[in-house]
């Protein structure tokens, strides 16, 4: 192998395990550190981010805990391949960076050793091979994740990694060992260095609680507030709305919210709105509403037709047809499109042609509350980045490191959440064999 030298029986076996999950760049980065192999590391949280911590860690030949909360590991994994695996995206770099907004200049440097490329090889390196869809979406071929993960669950196995289920942290002891709730009582655990991957606080049914949020901040870490992101929102519907439209796509619409402009769809909920494009716009909604109590969102329900054309349709007479059947007839606007316009339009710019071109082109909805976190496809806020050193380690508490969702970032849906937790969980399992190689 490139620029590595096997010398002896114990390296040799941990040198297959490189070989099989790191290209020779990353495998240089892992050895670079003299790591005595009789030190242990904790990682707390079996999600993307813990896993790639304990591989790194694993591979270089360092013993490896995986603790976890919940009776099987990377449930919220796999909850993410149900609706096909969304694991990176094509974008090139500068795009890529971009869609992690004020913490770009955090993520950066952990996309820069392992970003989407090095992601794609090493799903490559576990058999799994990948395509691009049209969109630019990047998923693993039968797009469940399932078969990824088994894969990797068996490799980090091999590698000698060691799962403990159902094994709950709670926080640090005086000493600093780590507390874990487990089916026994309790279990007090020392560890040479520790990675917290405990995930957001959403979807708490699949692990991630938010819980440690107390605990690090007792033992002095600097939290963001959690807080929904990739959320929907609520919408005050009229029981008559409510009860004909739940659950309809509203296709093919441009959303425009400030600077944010999109073409996409969503669907009508019981309580508001949620999907993909209500997903796009969620941070700039959500922070709009808790600066303003409010945010109203402009949708053009027509973006192939000019403001100009549609007024000249509207002011055509329609002879003995009804308002309803023309707009349906002419323009194509029917079912939940037509429903919103009864929802928004007052009576009088209803009748007039000119006014309700213009509410076609932009119909204001009032959205007034950002949907529960525990419904949200992900969390923003949690450990700041200024309480973390360059490997991710906590300024306050040597030897713990922290990765994935529950640091303070967020992006949009697109597989740029799963590859920043990948990417972060590979810095610190690097950055936790390099403090274990200074100890
Ligand atoms: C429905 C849905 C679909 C998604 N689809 C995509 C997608 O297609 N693409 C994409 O990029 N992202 C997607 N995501 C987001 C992505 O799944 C998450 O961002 C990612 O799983 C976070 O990884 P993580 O390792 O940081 O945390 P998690 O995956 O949440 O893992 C955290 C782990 O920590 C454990 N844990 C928590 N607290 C404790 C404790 N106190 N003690 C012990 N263990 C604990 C939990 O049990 C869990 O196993 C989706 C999310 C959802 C909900």
């Amino acid at each position: 192998m490139e620029g590595f030298t096997e010398t002896n029986t114990q390296e040799n076996t941990y040198t297959g395990y490189l070989c099989a999950c790191f290209d020779s760049a990353q495998i240089r980065e892992i050895c670079l550190y003299n790591v005595p192999m009789q030190k242990s590391v904790a990682i707390i949280g079996g999600g993307p981010a813990g896993l790639m911590a304990a591989e790194v860690i694993s591979a270089r030949g360092v013993q490896v805990d995986v603790y976890d909360s919940m009776s099987s590991v990377g449930r919220k994994f796999l909850m993410a391949g149900k609706s096909g695996l969304n694991i990176t995206h094509s974008d090139p770099f500068e795009a890529f960076v971009s869609k992690y907004g004020k913490r770009r200049n955090e993520i950066e440097p952990l996309l820069k050793k392992f970003g989407a490329d090095q992601l794609r090889a090493w799903v490559h390196r576990l058999g799994i091979e990948t395509f691009t869809g049209t969109s630019g979406r990047v998923f693993p071929k039968g797009m469940k994740a399932s078969p990824l993960l088994r894969a990797w669950l068996r490799r980090l196995t091999d590698s000698g990694a060691t799962f403990h289920l159902r094994h709950q942290w709670t926080g640090f002891l005086p000493d600093g060992s780590l507390r874990f709730v487990t089916p026994n009582g309790d279990a007090h655990i020392k560890a040479d260095a520790t990675v917290l991957a405990l995930g957001g606080g959403s979807w708490r049914r699949l692990g991630s609680d938010g819980a440690w949020v107390d605990w690090l901040k007792q033992a002095g870490a600097e939290i963001e507030p959690l807080s929904p992101s990739n959320c929907g929102f609520d919408v005050a519907w009229s029981p008559h709305f409510r009860e004909k439209f739940e659950g309809h796509p509203i296709k093919s619409v441009v959303l425009s919210f400030g600077e944010f402009r999109q073409q996409g769809e969503f669907i009508v909920t019981k309580e508001g709105v949620e999907g993909g494009l209500i997903y796009s716009a969620s941070a700039f909604i959500r922070d709009e509403i808790y600066a303003s109590g409010t945010a109203t969102v402009l949708l053009d329900l027509q973006p192939d037709r000019t403001l100009d054309w549609l007024t000249e349709k509207l002011s055509r007479p329609r002879g003995s047809r009804s308002l309803a059947s023309y707009l349906e007839k002419t323009l194509g606007i029917k079912g939940v499109k037509a429903g919103l316009l009864r929802e928004f339009v007052s009576k009088e710019d209803f009748a007039d042609a000119k006014r309700l071109a213009g509410f076609i082109k932009a119909l204001p909805v009032p959205f007034v509350a950002p949907r529960p976190l525990d419904e949200a496809i992900s969390t923003v806020g949690g450990v700041t980045f200024d309480s973390l050193d360059e490997n991710l380690m906590l300024k306050n508490l040597p030897g713990v490191f922290c990765a994935g969702e529950m640091l303070d970032w967020e992006a949009p849906t697109g597989g740029y959440l799963l590859t920043a937790c990948f990417s972060s969980g590979y810095a610190a399992g690097n950055g936790a064999l390099k403090y274990l190689s200074a100890k």
